[in-house]
């Protein structure tokens, strides 16, 4: 399994290609994508870094609100 980056020794992280069908190992550092025989395949779409930012923010405002629920149930107790 292609986990390590050989470029940067970086950890990859298996992501699913919805339209290949396949799951490709990226690396956030270097920005590509390889298969499981660790060839690159391609390197992130300007897209998908943003796709990948915003779900990264979704993912922070969601830990910012539960915060906010557990002070307000803090407060109620
Ligand atoms: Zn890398």
């Amino acid at each position: 399994m292609p986990l390590f980056c050989k470029q940067c020794n970086g950890r990859r992280l298996p992501i699913f290609q919805t339209t290949e069908k396949v799951t490709l190992w990226l690396c956030e550092k270097c920005e590509n994508f390889v298969d499981s025989q660790d060839t690159i395949i391609r390197e992130l779409a300007k897209s998908e870094k943003d796709e990948r930012n915003a779900k990264l923010e979704n993912f922070k405002n969601s830990i910012v609100l539960t915060g906010e629920k557990m002070t307000r149930r803090k407060g109620v107790n």
